[in-house]
Formats: structure tokens, sequence, C-alpha cells
């Protein structure tokens, strides 16, 4: 393997084709900033080729590797003029980690690296400052023990505060060198009570050690959760920075200090930062001392009483100042960057892209446009269209305090608190007393429908990113956190159980569907708010995109929704959740536990007027954009009654006993419901239910034509198809009823018959299918279930472990996965080739994720349908994915 160790001076670097990869963030912009000749330590990158061969070699740094960091290293000595572990003169290192795109925090830092019990002397001397040696030294067996040798750090701060309390003092900086000294032996002792090992004293031991613990800090949990949340695949690695150590401890003509070039909350253009006299990065970071301001304007802000950077040090300001627009020209982004000033003399740690919200994000690439810096074009490309989100539901206010109690799957985002209930009924029932809550459930059906409503967030404790909750939840713009599988739900005794805290019914706790987080108590939210530049954005995106953009939406609410956030029509109307009204739910029981067509055909008469107010409802709405609309497809399982009340309801209404009732449930129970009679099956078995649908759809159209709305052109759409038998069947009966509807009235109606391709026979047999559809939608939720036999509803389970053993990058029910991927390419390009007219677009969860839209939008689909808060992500995602064409 090539490419293990680079110099930040090398020139190599221009040859390598993704250097980011292979460097990390911090090891490519620390080169880089190098080549713009700014003051940067000399170091080196271990680069992510060496992670890879660390695992492949059981976690071990091989001969070579050592022999190549070593050659390095002496070209770090020649450039610094110190050497390792010296006894006149040593060099010491900081060992850094930098994944190929930053992940604050996540990983592992040791700086100081170098120090033993003879070199801090020689330090003391080299400095004539022997306290700041003592210090350093002391930080440094604080850091490596921890990463290095596992021991937990308040072990050392609590010999720190013990030490204090002694000597009668408060602050760290009132104990001298002798203090430091003995507090050294101190930790040294502590070290080997824990780890029945010295402290490592031989340099070389220290580095390596180093190196490794920060290759194995991709593999912590916290980076492990971090990779999950933010989708980054495990199989990227981190890469090692090893730089030359400059210091910031050295006495009041030094500092350190964190900056970013403009306000990363709200995109201000102004310089917004912190630093420390005296002190070590990770003071700044730590909070043992409160940090000060950079500029006189933000120390006024905020009337603080210490002086700014900006009055204290002018001259390394001004430099800094210089630098930072020099950095923000060059990488024509907001940068946060880190600088230590070592005896007045200024030195770049670290450049990078600033983490900033969603609302600094739309702003600041809004401002550069304004600025000329970047064009209309890369200010759409610059945007994570995941961002927006948070700009369209509340959000946890991140400066509350809070304390996490669980993490669950982020199945629909924004944050929400409220008392926990564990039914429907009670969210209903305290919902109408005007208090919040949050509705928990192992899992949720259709009867929870008013349940989530009435709630103000949903809790499950089972289910994946595409189950009932999820979907459901999206849909209504719901927070949700779904399949916490660390959650325990006792109904019976009303409470669940998570860290070993149990939350009562009545408690309060917050949820944050955007990270998963179960949190304790009310925390404060922050309310969406859709600016100016945010629209200003979103109408440049509009004209860069080819690929139309629907929702996925069947009540008014959702519509209307959709359509004021951008929605070009409705790709997916699901007819059966139309039918989770308390009212309605129970005729369509009715109509699902009928025996003889007379009874059905009763039920199906209640539901007529109800499915033909909605249409009329939703065709205004969308004021003359397409509409598919899909006949019903409801799981039975979802739709049987369950409780002793349902039971009863059913029995009432259908005349029967209710142990008839039960006999008939029994008799409908189904193994594989999701494999079961659902979707045209049940049109095939039952056509009065479809031909019920079909003329409530086109009554609706002549209502909305002789009222003068605009008129729509509505996409009947057939679901579950796989064989071309069925589609032919399906589509002779909606022609059948619309000619009768068309007759009767003496009216022409324009309409399109389709089909969704959510089975694996349906797509390889697309060709067949195509000659009878007007349109194809890939429905990918059930195409992702039944092409991998993996059940969505059950996947939460130990999709985890799958994706924790490297089997999936990502959950294939959020990304399209490449394999189902082919079956949709195999079926639009044989659509196409049958039937040149047809319309292509996709139906499932998949269609708001900004990958699986990238993908749709390179195999030519016409349009994607998500869930209505989906939409201006899914305007972004399409145009970008045309942009990178
Ligand atoms: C699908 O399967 O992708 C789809 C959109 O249908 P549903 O989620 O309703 O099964
Ligand atoms: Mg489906």
């Amino acid at each position: 393997m090539k490419n293990l160790v680079i110099n930040f001076k090398s020139k190599d670097i221009k040859k390598i084709k993704n250097p980011k990869n292979l460097l990390g963030g911090k090891g490519f912009n620390l080169s880089e900033m190098g080549r713009m000749g700014l003051p940067v330590p000399p170091g080196f990158t271990i680069t992510t080729n060496v992670c890879e061969l660390f695992y492949k070699n059981r976690k071990k740094l091989n001969k070579t590797i050592i022999k190549i960091i070593k050659q390095e290293l002496s070209k770090i000595e020649k450039d610094s003029k110190k050497k390792f572990g010296d006894l006149q003169n040593p060099l010491l290192v900081s060992v850094r980690s930098g994944a190929r795109i930053s992940m604050p925090g996540m990983m592992d830092t040791i700086l100081n690296l170098g120090l033993n019990d003879e070199t801090v002397n020689a330090l003391a001397r080299k400095t004539s400052n022997p306290r700041f040696a003592k210090d350093s030294y002391r930080r440094f067996i604080q850091m490596y023990s921890n990463v290095v040798m596992g021991v937990k750090s308040y072990n050392f701060e609590e010999l720190i505060e013990n030490y204090k309390l002694t000597k009668g003092v408060l602050l760290d900086t009132e104990l001298d060198e002798n203090d430091w000294d003995d507090l050294i032996q101190d930790f040294k002792r502590v070290v080997k009570e824990k780890t029945a090992k010295e402290f490592p004293q031989d340099v070389y031991e220290q580095l390596f050690g180093a190196i490794s613990a920060v290759f194995l800090s991709w593999e912590s949990n916290r980076a492990k959760v971090y990779r999950k949340l933010n989708q980054i695949p495990a199989s990227w690695g981190t890469a090692v920075n090893v730089q030359s150590m400059v210091f910031g401890n050295m006495g009041n003509d030094c500092a350190t200090g964190v900056v970013f070039t403009r306000n990363p909350s709200d995109g201000a253009k102004e310089i917004y930062g912190e630093y420390l006299i005296n002190a070590q990065g990770e003071d700044v970071v730590a909070g043992t001392r409160t940090p000060q301001h950079i500029t006189k304007k933000s120390s006024k802000d905020i009337s603080s009483k210490k002086q700014s950077m900006e009055n204290l040090m002018p001259r390394v300001f001004s430099e800094l100042k210089k630098i930072l627009n020099k950095l923000e020209t060059h990488y024509k982004d907001m940068q946060d960057v880190e600088f230590t000033v070592e005896n007045n003399k200024l030195w770049m740690l670290q450049t990078r892209s600033g983490k900033r919200t969603a609302k600094s994000a739309v702003n600041i690439a809004t401002d550069m446009v304004k600025e000329k810096l970047i064009s209309k074009k890369e200010a759409v490309l610059r945007i994570d269209p995941n961002m927006l989100d948070t700009l369209l539901h509340p959000t946890l206010d991140e400066n509350s305090k809070i304390t996490v109690i669980g993490n669950g799957l982020p199945a629909s985002p924004g944050a929400a608190s409220g008392k926990v209930v564990f039914t429907s009924e009670e969210a209903e029932r305290l919902n109408s007393m005007m208090q919040d809550t949050i509705l928990v459930r192992v899992e949720t059906s259709p009867e929870d429908i008013h349940g989530m409503h009435a709630s103000k967030g949903i809790l499950t404790s089972r289910g994946g990113m595409t189950s009932h909750a999820a979907v459901v939840a999206r849909g209504m713009g719901r927070p949700c956190v779904s399949g916490s599988s660390e959650i325990e739900i006792n109904y019976d005794e009303k409470f669940f159980k998570a860290s070993n805290i149990e939350v009562k019914e009545g408690d309060v706790i917050t949820i944050d569907g955007s990270s998963g987080r179960i949190i304790l108590g009310e925390v404060s939210t922050i309310k969406p708010e859709i600016s100016g530049s945010f629209s200003t954005l979103m109408n440049w995106a509009d004209k860069f995109r080819k690929l139309k953009i629907r929702s996925n939406s069947e009540t008014p609410t959702d519509t209307k929704i959709a359509r004021d956030f951008g929605a070009e029509g409705i790709g997916l109307c699901r007819t059966e959740h139309m039918f989770f009204d308390e009212e309605r739910i129970l005729s369509v029981r009715e109509m699902i536990l009928s025996k003889t067509k007379d009874d059905r055909d009763r039920a199906l008469q209640k539901l007529l007027p109800h499915q033909k107010k909605d249409f009329v409802e939703i065709f205004d709405i969308m004021n003359g954009l397409p509409v598919t609309v899909r006949l019903l497809d409801p799981p039975l399982h979802e739709f049987l009654p369950k409780s002793e009340k349902e039971i009863q309801d059913v029995s009432n209404a259908l005349n029967i006993s209710e142990k008839e009732v039960i006999s008939r449930i029994s008799e409908l129970h189904e193994h594989n419901p999701m494999l079961g009679h659902r979707g045209c099956r049940l049109g095939i078995s039952y056509p009065e239910i479809y031909e019920m649908q079909c003329k409530a759809i086109f009554e609706a159209l002549i209502e909305c034509k002789r009222s003068k709305m605009k008129p729509i052109l509505p996409e009947i759409m057939i679901p579950l198809v796989s064989t071309e038998e069925e589609i032919k069947i399906m589509k002779n009966l909606v022609n059948r009823v619309a000619k009768e509807i068309q007759e009767v009235n003496n009216i022409k109606l324009d309409y399109l018959v389709g089909t969704m391709i959510e089975l694996p026979r349906a797509a390889l047999k697309a060709s067949d299918i195509a000659k009878h559809a007007d349109f194809f939608s890939f429905g990918t939720n059930d195409l992702t279930q039944t092409t991998f036999g993996i059940s969505r509803d059950d996947s939460g389970k130990f999709l985890n472990d799958y994706i924790e053993n490297k089997i999936f990058d990502i959950d294939p029910f959020v990304s399209i996965d490449d394999g189902v991927g082919q079956l949709i390419e195999i079926a639009s390009k044989n659509g196409i080739k049958k039937n040149k007219k047809i319309k292509l677009g996709i139906c499932g969860e998949h269609g708001g994720d900004p990958k699986s839209i990238s993908f749709c939008s390179s195999i030519g689909l016409n349009y994607v349908s998500c869930s209505p808060f989906r939409v201006p992500v899914a305007r972004l995602a399409a145009a970008q994915a045309q942009l990178k064409k």
C-alpha cells in the first residue's frame, strides 16, 4: 500500500486524487495552510490507509509503518531544531485524530507527548520556566493515562482538588512548580495502582501507544454513535496527525484560542471566538476557566469584564484577523480555526469548515453569493439538505442542561416535551385539557393515529425507520423516536424503564426526533423560523433541478403543508390512512369482516361520502397539480379490531355476536400480513372495494369541475402488483367505473392508471406491466422489504448489529440499497422501452433521503415523493443531484 505517512510539506499531496480521504480533514488543511505560507508547526499525517492496515493487523502497527514514522519524526526534528527524547532540547509532539469529515470531540487527542522524568527537566531549563514544564508533564500524564491506559480522568482531578484544599487555594494557576512535582508523583502512583504498569518513560513507546489509541478511538462508542447519526461509513477510518508542540501556557505573552470567521449560530459576518491567556487548548474546551472574548465588540456585547484579545494582544490579533480573512477567501467558506500564541508568536493549529446551525448555514451561503465569494450554484451545493429539517421543526435548545436516559432511532425530526402516556385515549383526554403528552408505545397501529395526533411526540420501543410510527409521524410532522430497545415498557403498571430510571405515566420527558435522544424532564425548544434567505436559497435550488418533488399526503392539513413547502403534486395518497378516523375505521372493519357482498356493500356505502369529500378538499388544495391516489392497501393486521370495545362496536354494526366477530378475526389471521391479503390482491378478491374508491375519485373530480376549481389530473395507482394479469384486470375495473360515471354525468374525465413497483417480480417483469400502466411509482419501503426479505416493522431490532458489523453502511430502509437500486433501474429501462410516455417516480420513504434522491436523478426518474416536511429537503437535494451530474 502507498501513501502511508505524508509530511505536511510534501508536494506529493498534489498528486493524490482525493487527498482529504487519505489525510483526513485536519491533516489536509494543515498541509494546505502550510502551502499558503501560514505559520504551521511542522508535522506529518499517518493516513487512513494505515488505519485500515492497523485493524487488519489485529490492531497493531506493523514494523514498516513504525520505521516510516521514525523517519518522518526525524524530519520534524530537523525543522524544529529539537530532538525527540533529548535531554537538552526535547521535541514534544501532539498526536491528534482527523477523520475525512470532522467529528468534533468524538476521538482522542494527546498533547505534550515526549515528556518523561528527565525531558521535563530539560524543558524547564530550556524555557527557564519550571512551573510550565511541570504543568505540561502532569497534563500529559493525565491525558495519556486516560486515553491510552484507560485510567478515568476523575482520579487525577480528585487528586488536584484535594491538593488545592490542603494548600488552601482555589485555582490551578495558584499551584507552583513544587506542587505540580508532588502531584506528578501522585499521578504516577495512581497509574501504577490502576493499571499495574509504570507510566512509560520511553518516548517512542509513548508515541506508538498514542497513535494506536487514536486509531482505536475510531471504534469507540461515542464515535460509533456519531457516525450513525451522521451517516458516516465505518470503513472510512481516521488519520492521525503528529505535530511539533507549540505552547500557549508559557506565560502571559502566550495564549490559545478557537475562532470562527463568522457567527456559527446566525451567520453574521463577524469574528466570533474565545481565547485564554497562558493556557493550553483543552482549557478552552474543558471549561475549567472561563474563556475571554476575541474581539472588543463581542466582549462588549456580553458585558464581559475580561479584556478581549483585540485589546490585550493588538499586534497578534491583527495578524490573526488577516489570516482569518485569507483562510475564508481561500476556502470560500466559514472557517473554525484553532490557534496558539507562544511568546507573542502566532501559530495556526487547525482550520476546518465551521459547524453551524441550519439558519447560519443558509445565511452564510446567501451572504457569500452577495459578496461574490461563491456562485448561486455553490451556495446551493453548500447546504446539507438534511440540515433543513431543523428549520422546519422545533429544535432542542442546546444551551439547556439535559439528562439523556436512552436513545432510539431518529425517526421524525423535531423536539417535544410532554407527560408520558401509554394509550392514545389518555393522549386525547389530556389534549382536550390542553396538556402536552408524549405517547409511549411498544409500537403503534392505525388505532393510535388519533393519539399520535393528540400528542406532541411519539416514542416506541420497537420498529424501524419505516415502521408505522415513523412513517405516520413524519407525515404528520410529529417528532418521533422509534425502536428504542433501551426502554422497557410495562403497560400494566404504567411505567417504562430506561437507564435504570422508572418513568411513570404523567412524568414529563422530552424526545429529540432529530438525534434519537430520550431526555428526562422538560427541555426548552426553539421554534422554526423560515427566514428570507431560506426562501432565496430554495428559489435558486428550484432553478437548477429537473426532478419534480411531490408529497405523500392524504389529509387536507398535510396537503396544505406540502403545498406551502413547494410540493408540485401528490405522489402518494394512501387511501387507507383516510380511514383512520374513529367513525370511519368502524366501517372499514365492517367491510373487512363482512362475509357477504351485501354486508360489504353496506359498509362501503358508508365510506363513499367520506372518501369523496376528502378527495374534493385535496384536489382543491392541489389546484391543478397531479394527484396520485393509491387504491386500498392495508396489511390486514393493521385494521383488525383488537380491544374488547372495538370488537363490541363491530359486533353491533354488523349485527352479529361478538363470538362471531372473534371467529372471523381468527379466520382472517395471517402469519405474514405484510405478504398477505393486501394491495391489489384485495381488489381481485373484492372488486367492489376498488369500485367504490374509483367512484369517489371520479365523483369528486366532477364536483370540482362543476364548482369551477382548477381541474387536477388524478393518477389512479394499483398497489402491490406483481403480474401483468393483475394490472390488466384492475385497469379494466377503473375504466369500467370511469365509463359509467362519465355516461351518467355526461362529462368527459381525464385520468391515468398506473402501478406501484414494490415487489421484485414486478421490477423484473416491468415491460409486461408497462403495457397497461401510464406510470410506475417505486414503493421502495416494500421493495426493500421484499428484496432483502427483511420485515420493515421488525428490522429495528437487529439492523444495528448489521451496521456495527459493517454489513450495511446505512440502514437500507433509509437510503436505497444498490441491489434494490438495480431492480429500480431494470424496471425503469424496460418500462420506458415498452411505453415511451410512462411517468416514473418514487414514493417510498427514500423519496425524502438526499442520497436516494441523487440516485433517482441519476437514473432519470421524473419525480420523487416524500412526507410534506421533507419537501424542502428534497427540493434542495434534487438541485444538488442535478448540479453534480
Ligand atoms: C412503499 O412500500 O414504499 C410504499 C410507499 O407503500 P407503503 O409504505 O404504504 O407500504
Ligand atoms: Mg408499499
